[in-house]
């Protein structure tokens, strides 16, 4: 009689049961929607929503255009960037590639109100950016989830990736540099410093990476250099430790210690800080750990990396040069929730006055301008006595990273408009055909 022997799958019924192996968990479903043919498609799509004729002559011929009495100066970068861009031309990608799904994007795309409301029109839905709320759980495998330019953070990574759904990440490539950084001061046991605004899309992502693979990373959010003032003198002389967790309450890791998390620290910053403030930040810090434990050791117990992205940095550059050439009055369009368009008008305040506008329509009248004061967080209407004399004027532009060219046009025109002079000269004067 033959033997039966057993396969290698089967088991003696004596054997012990394996120990089940704990379910692996799904990886996330980053989908590609780059392919040539679309992007060509979208490309066009999205250069018919958002490209400018009047912006790109003006530009090509020095940023300087005079009609009448009015001159308008641009500055030399201005608008979108490239991580902009990108994220754009992916988010229109999405709804091409799956244009029966239902479209999910994590907050805002990024911060202009105009490219928010086409992402809207297109049937692109809105999730909440701060913590994963109910809305998540209705997530499915079939559904499609735009992850913006800012990034999110991990516990809205974690549960997309449990929800299983198709995730299509435009996160700006220069935002995931300052994730790198802060990942390693976490590995290396440094509590990160970051530049920004504890309630801003990218620090909150930022942050989140900053507890590093483990989650017993550190981090503190300074947005003030009254903050920088703080917790340099508490570095220098330590201080009231309940006080200091009052303050910085929501900027800082669950379980910071201000008396020990400050030892070895490790800066970096949100990509669209003003430059010249975050340089100040660094210096300030690197100040009071090297008093606190003299030259030597500072160099091991304080750790720097500017992670101010190019495009913000060339914005605010160029506004400087703008700066330098006369001007009666300063327009910055852009979203009032936007980071780098908000330190390009704290730029310009300091030399002129100056407008923060969310589009032309705020341009109400020579009597009335509707726009966002930094200073009291609020939309407030005032009118420029330059703009209403009848006499020469030279009107600065700019706009930040997430501002589309077709706005800005928009504003060049009202101006002209306000001025009593209409499209068609400024269209001479640049050299363009009749509309
Ligand atoms: S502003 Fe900088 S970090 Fe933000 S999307 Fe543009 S290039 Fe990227």
């Amino acid at each position: 009689m033959a033997t039966t022997i057993p396969t290698s799958t089967e088991r003696p019924s004596t054997a012990p049961a394996p120990t089940p192996k704990a379910a692996a968990k799904p990886k996330p479903r980053r989908v590609n929607v780059r392919t040539r043919e679309v992007m060509e498609l979208v490309q066009a799509e999205v250069e018919n929503h958002y490209r400018s004729e009047v912006v790109e002559a003006l530009r090509q011929q020095g940023g300087i255009v005079s009609v009448g009495n009015t001159t308008i100066r641009l500055a030399k970068q201005f608008g979108f960037c490239y991580g902009v861009e990108r994220a754009i031309d992916l988010a229109y990608a999405a709804r091409r590639v799956f244009p029966d799904k239902r479209l999910f994007l994590i907050g805002e795309i990024i911060h202009n109100p105009e490219v928010n409301r086409q992402l809207g029109e297109m049937k692109i839905e809105t999730l909440e950016w701060r913590e994963a709320d109910a809305n998540y759980e209705d997530l499915t495998e079939d559904d499609v989830v735009i992850v913006p330019a800012f990034g999110a953070s991990i516990p809205i990574m974690d549960k997309l990736q449990d929800r299983g759904c198709a995730i299509v990440d435009t996160t700006c490539g220069d935002v995931m540099s300052v994730w790198k950084r802060v990942r390693q001061y976490a590995k290396d046991g440094r509590t990160s410093i970051i530049h920004g605004k504890a309630s801003h899309e990218e620090t909150l992502a930022t942050s989140s990476r900053a507890r590093g693979d483990d989650r017993s990373g550190h981090y503190l959010v300074l947005l003030t250099l009254d903050d920088v003032d703080y917790v340099a003198d508490y570095i220098r002389h330590g201080g009231d430790r309940e006080a200091f967790l009052q303050r910085f309450e929501g900027g800082h890791s669950q379980g910071f210690d201000p008396d020990t998390h400050l030892t070895q620290v490790g800066v970096a910053n949100q990509t669209t800080m003003l430059k010249s403030e975050t340089e100040e930040l660094q210096r300030r810090i690197a100040a009071a750990v090297a008093d606190r434990d003299g030259p030597e050791l500072a160099a091991e117990n304080f750790r720097v990396f500017d992670t101010i992205c190019g495009a913000t940095q060339e914005r605010q550059d160029a506004l400087f040069d703008l700066l330098r050439k006369p001007m009666d009055l300063l327009l910055v369009v852009g979203g009032y929730n936007s980071s780098n368009t908000s330190h390009l008008v704290e730029i310009g305040e300091q030399q002129l006055p100056t407008f923060f506008i969310r589009n032309a329509e705020c341009l109400k009248s020579l009597e009335e301008i509707v726009h966002f004061d930094l200073h009291s967080k609020a939309e407030r209407s005032s009118y420029s006595e330059q703009l209403l004399r009848d006499e020469p004027i030279i009107v600065g532009i700019t706009a930040g990273a997430s501002c589309p060219s077709n706005l800005i046009e928009d504003t060049i025109l009202r101006v002209m408009q306000l001025r009593g002079l209409g499209a068609e000269p400024l269209r001479r004067a640049l050299g363009l055909a009749a509309a």
